[in-house]
């Protein structure tokens, strides 16, 4: 059984289910006003890494992850642009799926939209106002966190001290400074929803508890999210299901962050402005491998360096496939590990692999075994062992499809990431950022293409 770090118990622990074959999980979704960013790659590969994982090893997983379509930010964007909430919301829910697919991320099996459950978070918020759970004041309806037994345990740390820097907070009615808005009473030029206790809209704290526990019931197996959620939007939405007598997630569990080359993400340095800008500019399985070769709670960089280097691993490993041209798995779906013939003949590998990625994820020495067998093809292969070769390859494609990581053969035709980079490459050029549309070609080349100018601008073909 995958064993992971729980934040709320501060171990590594089993994630054993609440119904032994059956896991549930809830990923705290995207709040869909602009670009996807860097870190909504990090935590949406995370979980879809885990999630793939979970299926593979024999578990039927049902994954659940929220987009909030209505937020300060939307109604933001909204006014400035004079468009509607629900345009706005649109538009960049639109980018994210987009983004996901180009990425190989499964679609969850529920996307649950804040605006489609307001009426169950008014029936939430009533019963905690009932229990007197919450308050009410000028601006909305508030939980009263000194309700709540044991408020502070996800955020891993004395509250007092996260209270530093604070600035001073304006809502002097609020009776604690960590009590925080379940209902946000109605503005000008907001939308808003009628409510027994006034006319206004939920907060993003009652969003998360309310939908996870409407679609995967309580106790379910695992809530997880960026670091950054620990505290206080874990915290918050655990607080409400204590304090409404519900069972809430078994376990927690949090991805690490994204780091970019100290604070500031330049231009000019051609570092990756946004994740869209990412998966424009670079072959998009590269970010996975990258975060493969990484702990999931250790910090990461994703720079233009880190990237390439993920890009040339993989054209180490594509390179494999292209020399023995074996079959690939189709990984738009999960692979389950019991369908994978061709890992009969390497159960000790596969069984190794396992024992890694169950040992809180330690994706980095189970992508270490990737390279081995990529090894042990190539050495096959040069000893005029061509069934052996193409086994040991058959092997490292469905271990890596195990994690949605898709080789390719790349042969005979050119990839849409192949492309994506000459596209890059024409417009460094047009803008004459002649080291960045080197560095592009030096990148199509150590995938295996050849690259030409021509009038009509960069062509590539399979070396
Ligand atoms: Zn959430």
């Amino acid at each position: 059984m995958l064993r992971m770090y729980d934040s709320a118990i501060g171990s590594v622990v089993a994630l054993e289910p609440r119904e032994p074959g059956r896991f549930s999980m809830y990923v705290c979704g995207p709040t869909v006003y602009d670009l996807p960013h860097l870190g909504h790659g990090r935590f949406t590969l995370t979980w879809d890494v885990v999630r793939r994982w979970l299926v593979f090893s024999g578990l039927e997983v049902t994954y659940v992850s929220n987009v909030t379509d209505i937020d300060d930010n939307i109604i933001g964007r909204a006014n400035r642009e004079g468009r509607t909430e629900h345009d706005v919301a649109a538009q960049y829910e639109h980018e994210w799926w987009r983004a996901m697919a180009t990425l190989d991320v499964l679609r969850p099996d529920e996307v649950p939209h804040a605006t489609g459950y307001v009426d169950q978070m008014i029936a939430t918020i009533s019963e905690l106002l009932a229990s007197g759970n919450a308050y009410q004041i000028d601006d909305g309806v508030y939980l009263d966190v000194s309700t709540v037994d044991s408020y502070g345990l996800l955020a891993g740390q004395p509250l007092e001290s996260l209270r530093a820097g604070e600035r001073i907070d304006v809502n002097t009615q609020k009776r604690s400074p960590f009590d925080f808005v379940l209902w946000k009473a109605a503005k000008p030029d907001e939308p808003s929803w009628q409510a027994p206790f006034g006319a206004g809209r939920p907060g993003w704290h009652t969003e998360c508890v309310v939908m996870s526990l409407a679609l995967l019931g309580e106790d379910f197996d695992l809530h997880t999210g960026g670091q950054d959620l620990r505290f206080p939007h874990h915290e918050n939405e655990r607080a409400q299901a204590v304090a409404l007598g519900r069972r809430f997630a078994r376990h927690w569990v949090h991805n690490g962050w994204v780091v970019v080359e100290g604070v500031k993400m330049s231009k000019s340095l051609g570092n990756f402005t946004t994740l869209t800008d990412l998966l424009e500019r670079a072959d998009p399985r590269a970010y996975r491998l990258l975060l493969l070769r990484a702990h999931y709670r250790a910090p990461i960089e994703v720079t233009i360096e880190t990237i390439g280097d993920a890009e040339r691993a993989l054209a180490r490993l594509d390179a494999v496939i292209r020399r023995t041209e074996v079959e690939l798995p189709d990984v738009s779906v999960p692979l389950v590990r019991g369908a994978c013939r061709q890992l009969d003949a390497f159960a000790d590998v596969a069984d190794a692999f396992a024992e890694r990625m169950d040992d809180d994820l330690d994706t980095p020495a189970a992508v270490a075994l990737l390279f081995e067998l990529a090894t042990r093809a190539n050495t096959a292969a040069d000893d005029g062992d061509l069934p052996g070769a193409r086994a040991a390859a058959s092997a490292l494609a469905a271990l890596a499809g195990s994690v949605g990581l898709a080789l390719r053969h790349g042969g005979g035709e050119v990839d849409e990431g192949a492309l994506a980079l000459a596209r890059a490459r024409d417009a460094a050029r047009a803008g004459r950022d002649f080291a960045e549309a080197d560095r592009l070609r030096d990148l199509l080349v150590a995938s295996g293409y050849v690259v030409e100018d021509t009038p009509a601008g960069t062509k590539v073909r399979p070396a």
